[in-house]
This record gives structure tokens, C-alpha cells and sequence, in this order.
């Protein structure tokens, strides 16, 4: 696919260097007589903005440029019904300059370009809705933006196992009719706060503001390290077992115990199991299941069962007798 446009996503707080950058790239797609669309920071545009329509008409053949991990953008686009490769979007925060992030998004494969009698630089800025989108050569849509914070899923990792929605206190998850979990009530999310990032077993929830860590953000080739707390957090709220030691958190038990004493999965000391029944160290013992009873010890114990039976049929017998 020849990509013919660039959508320049500006940062969400423009300083200096920023807004240099970012008309420094809209300089170079008139100079070189590329199609340049400016939105607003995607991330803070409302559910319902008619930006999204605009954008699911314009993406086709695009390099979208904006500030925030790729992953997290695609699947961002992803959620509105607009689909952009990862390949195809690019984080200006990893570009030294305009010229190289510039470079890098022609390098994608060539700019097709269209012959104009006349060159101007100036920017044609519009109200989304207002006018047909591709309408110029350089156009910027502008639609209202608020702060907002969410979890975006990466459906390609999303395993459907429905812990994020068990986990959320304030409904941010629902089910779809195909019984998917989906990212239905964004804005009840709470600002700053990324726990079902860290309960997530397959890495699949993003919050791409989180600067503390940038696996939660959606870096590339990064998971989510395991995090005891809030795993044990998820069990004590769900009243499941612990899949790797198979323990019960108590409802009212928050602080995890750490380091070798403790399950890497949910916390809980491991003091009182045997060394052989500890789990894994490790991501796998997210996915670990109980070890299952050999065929041998299950009958061992069914027999067991079966003596226990005999005796208090004997003790009822002479009790009669
Ligand atoms: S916890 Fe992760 S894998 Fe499970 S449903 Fe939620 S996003 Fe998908
Ligand atoms: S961060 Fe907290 S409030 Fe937001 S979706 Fe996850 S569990 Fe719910």
C-alpha cells in the first residue's frame, strides 16, 4: 500500500519544541506536495466526536504521526472501526527532528503527490463536520477535546478471560452481544490509575498516557511485569482461588507479601506449602493451572473413602446387633 497522506495527531500539551516540530512537518508536506490532516490529540477526542467519521474516510494510505506508542494508537483507531496498521503509525517521541520522523514516514514506501498549479503553506482549518475532508491539501479538523484517561485493548492479545471486567469497580467493562469484553464506559475510568493493566494475564490493556511504565503505555516488545498486589487484589474482589498455590485471598487482605516467601501470583505467603507445591517464578504462573490428581493417588484415596464407608456400616450393624 502507497501511503499518500499524512495525519499529524498533536501532542496533548504543546510546548515549544513540540509545536516546532509539528509545523515543521506540516511545512514539509506542503513543500513536497504531500496531503497533510491535523487533528487534535486522538486520545482526548469524546466517543461521539464526528472527528472519528472524518478520520475512517481519510485513513486509507496514511502515516499517521502523533505522540504515543504506535500499538496504542492502532488499537485505539481500532476501537472506533478505523483501522490503521501499527506498521503505519509513528511515535514522534522516538524522531530527533521533523526531517527524520518525515523521512521515516516516506521511507514506509514513497508519497504519491499530485500536481497543483500553485504552492501555499497555509494551513485550511475547519470544524469537523463542516466541510467535505478531503476538500485540501492541508487541512486541520478541529473538534472539542477534554482530558480524558481509559484503557485501550489490544484485541490481538485480549484471551476474552474477563478479568478486567471482574476486576473494575466502576464498570468501565462490559460484554458485546458476542459476549466480548469491551471498553464500554471509558469515562468512568479513574484519572491516573492503571490496576487492570496489572491483572491483565496477557498484557492486552493499555493506558498510553502512563509514563511510569512504558509496557502499560503500549511500548513495543514489552508485557506488563507480574504484579502480586493487584493480582491479589483480583482474587480477594473475585473470591477465586489463586490458579498457582491455590489459596483464597481473604476479602479484606490488600498488602502482598514479597519475594520468595510469597506466590508470585497473587501474594500470598508461602510459607505453609510444601517446597514441591510452589509455583513457577514468573509470568507462567499466570496462566498455571492446580497440577492435577495422578490416576493413582485419586484411587488411593477413593479406596480410602470406600474403607471409611465399610467401618461406619460395621459400627451401625453392631449399634443394631
Ligand atoms: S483481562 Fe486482559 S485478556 Fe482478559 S478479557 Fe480483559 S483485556 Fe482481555
Ligand atoms: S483502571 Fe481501575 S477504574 Fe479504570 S478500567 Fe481499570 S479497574 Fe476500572
Amino acid at each position: 500500500m502507497r501511503p499518500n497522506r499524512i495525519i499529524l495527531s498533536k501532542h496533548e500539551h504543546p510546548d515549544a519544541r513540540t509545536v516546532a516540530l509539528e509545523q515543521d512537518i506540516i511545512e514539509r508536506c506542503g513543500a513536497e506536495d504531500v496531503d497533510c490532516l491535523v487533528v487534535p490529540p486522538l486520545y482526548h477526542l469524546a466517543e461521539s466526536s464526528k472527528l472519528w467519521k472524518a478520520l475512517a474516510d481519510g485513513v486509507e494510505q496514511a502515516v499517521l504521526l502523533g505522540w504515543l506508542h504506535p500499538r496504542a494508537v492502532s488499537w485505539l483507531l481500532h476501537r472506533h472501526q478505523i483501522h490503521l496498521a501499527e506498521s503505519h503509525i509513528l511515535d514522534l517521541r522516538t524522531f530527533a527532528d521533523a526531517k527524520s520522523a518525515f523521512a521515516a514516514a516516506g521511507g514506509l514506501s514513497p508519497f504519491s503527490r499530485r500536481q497543483r498549479s500553485s504552492r501555499t503553506h497555509a494551513v485550511d482549518r475547519r470544524e469537523t463536520g463542516t466541510a467535505p475532508f478531503d476538500a485540501g491539501r492541508l487541512v486541520e479538523l478541529r473538534a472539542p477535546t477534554k482530558p480524558r484517561w481509559y484503557p485501550v485493548v489490544d484485541q490481538s492479545r485480549c484471551t476474552n478471560c474477563q478479568h478486567c471486567l471482574q476486576f473494575c469497580l466502576f464498570g468501565v467493562y462490559e460484554l458485546d452481544g458476542d459476549g466480548k469484553v469491551q471498553v464500554r464506559q471509558p469515562d468512568q475510568c479513574k484519572p491516573g490509575c492503571p490496576a487492570c493493566a496489572r491483572i491483565c494475564p496477557q498484557s492486552a490493556l493499555m493506558f498510553p498516557l502512563y509514563e511510569k511504565d512504558a509496557a502499560i503505555a503500549g511500548a513495543p516488545g514489552k508485557l506488563v511485569a507480574l504484579d502480586a498486589a493487584a493480582r491479589r487484589m483480583f482474587y480477594s474482589r473475585t473470591g477465586r482461588p489463586c490458579p498457582a498455590c491455590g489459596q483464597k485471598v481473604a476479602k479484606k487482605s490488600r498488602a502482598a507479601v514479597a519475594g520468595n516467601g510469597a506466590c508470585p501470583e497473587c501474594g500470598c505467603p508461602l510459607a505453609e506449602l510444601t517446597q514441591s507445591a510452589r509455583p513457577p517464578a514468573g509470568r507462567e504462573a499466570m496462566t498455571h493451572t492446580p497440577p492435577k490428581e495422578s490416576g493413582e493417588s485419586a484411587q488411593r484415596r477413593a479406596f480410602s473413602d470406600l474403607d471409611d464407608l465399610v467401618d461406619q456400616l460395621d459400627r451401625a450393624m453392631q449399634r443394631r446387633g
